[in-house]
């Protein structure tokens, strides 16, 4: 009887089983579950924001300039890259500092500036970047910026780490002013008069002269240092262009010391789109620096956001996420900043990926049939819509 009534058992366990089991696997019931999920409310649902309102945020003011920053502190997803923007007064210098966990980009949206940079070998490298430069400083590097012009001069930088602040960056004068004089003066070989001048706390800023700092001892004797750590972007010859938009584009073949660290300048003309496509090997961060655009990212698992960014907005693509961008003015061009965590850019655009997979597939794949997809371009078009 207890072996009539375990087999009962079982063969109800096991009718609710397959038949639980067929609603996980059955390809209609998929379909009509995700069919439903998106005919509520599907946008935006159990995601984080993939951008972030940072024209909005205010300037702190420090001594002869500003800065503000975003990062995974104030915006969630942007875990492996945090940016500032900051900006200084003619002759302003953002004094001597090294970043412990994360290399420095930058780029130049306005302005004149002079970096140093000092790396391990003792040497010191000066450049003059200006409006459209970037520069990459490497993790642990030390470094200085000055604007040289007689304008304010705005730059943005990104550093390959989300937990990056400005607050956690080693500056010379915090340094010094948290250090036994004993050290400062046998160290440096100074006075202790000397050694009493100096700042008791950390600076960030100073002012100076316009004329720039001057006179670094150039050398050049080590492989290290003889790269160069100053690229014009702006100069770049476009690595797509078409009438929907174009994009330039400098990687580590192109800028060697970057080499942990791609980026790009796009535009996307009026109505055009930046096309379906994804990163198989870096994050995206972006900064919009004309116009307004929609980012639209899928997240997979039926999830996806629409997300608005205008002038100054910051976004954020994780690794592998698919996404697009529109541009919805009729008459002005979104220009756009784009920076990679990786040395190497690699993207796949959804239409390379139909158009170059045999036809058949693609069909049985999209529910389609005969000349249903023969308008697919047979091109690579990255930007469209605009015709
Ligand atoms: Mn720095
Ligand atoms: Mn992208």
């Amino acid at each position: 009887m207890k072996f009539i009534f375990n087999l009962l058992f079982l063969s109800i366990s096991f009718f609710f089983a397959t038949n639980a089991l067929s609603v996980e696997t059955s390809p209609e019931s998929r379909n009509t579950q995700k069919v439903q999920s998106l005919s509520g409310d599907p946008w935006n649902v159990g995601l984080p924001r993939f951008s972030f309102p940072f024209s909005g945020i205010p300037y702190e003011e420090h001594h002869g300039g500003r800065s503000k920053q975003a990062g995974s502190y104030n915006f969630s997803v942007s875990t492996n890259m945090a940016n500032v923007l900051m900006e200084l007064d003619p002759g302003a210098i953002r004094e001597l500092h090294w970043h412990a966990e994360a290399a420095e980009w930058a780029y130049v949206i306005s302005g004149q500036t002079r970096i140093t940079l000092t790396s391990p070998d003792g040497k010191t490298e000066v450049a003059d970047v200006n409006e459209g430069g970037i520069w990459y400083f490497p993790k642990g590097w030390g470094h200085s910026i000055q604007n040289v012009g007689t304008k304010p001069t705005q730059f943005v930088l990104v550093l390959n780490n989300g937990n990056f602040t400005e607050q956690s960056t080693f500056s010379v004068t915090d340094w010094i002013s948290h250090t036994p004089l004993e050290l400062l003066t046998k160290g440096l070989q100074i006075s202790e008069s000397t050694a009493n001048k100096f700042p008791k706390s950390d600076g960030f800023m100073f002012t100076g002269s316009v004329n720039g700092i001057n006179g670094a001892k150039q050398n050049t004797k080590s492989d290290r240092s003889k790269r160069s750590h100053v690229f014009e972007l702006y100069n770049r010859k476009d690595f797509e262009k078409s009438s929907s938009g174009s994009i330039k584009l400098v990687t580590a073949k192109d800028f060697p010391a970057s080499f942990n660290i791609s980026s790009g300048l796009m535009r996307i003309e009026p109505n055009a789109i930046r096309g379906l496509h994804w990163h198989p090997n870096a994050d995206e961060w972006h900064m919009v620096l004309d116009g307004e655009m929609e980012l639209v990212v899928f997240a997979s698992g039926g999830k996806a956001s629409i997300e608005r960014l205008s002038k100054g907005d910051v976004g954020y693509i994780p690794k592998g996420y698919g996404h697009a961008l529109r541009n919805l003015s009729p008459s002005k061009p979104v220009e756009l900043l784009v920076v990679f965590n990786s040395g190497d850019y690699q993207s796949i655009n959804l239409v390379e990926w139909l158009s170059t997979t045999p036809a058949e597939l693609v069909n049985i794949n999209l529910q389609t049939s005969g000349s249903d997809l023969g308008s697919l371009p047979q091109t690579n078009p990255v930007f469209e819509g605009r015709r």
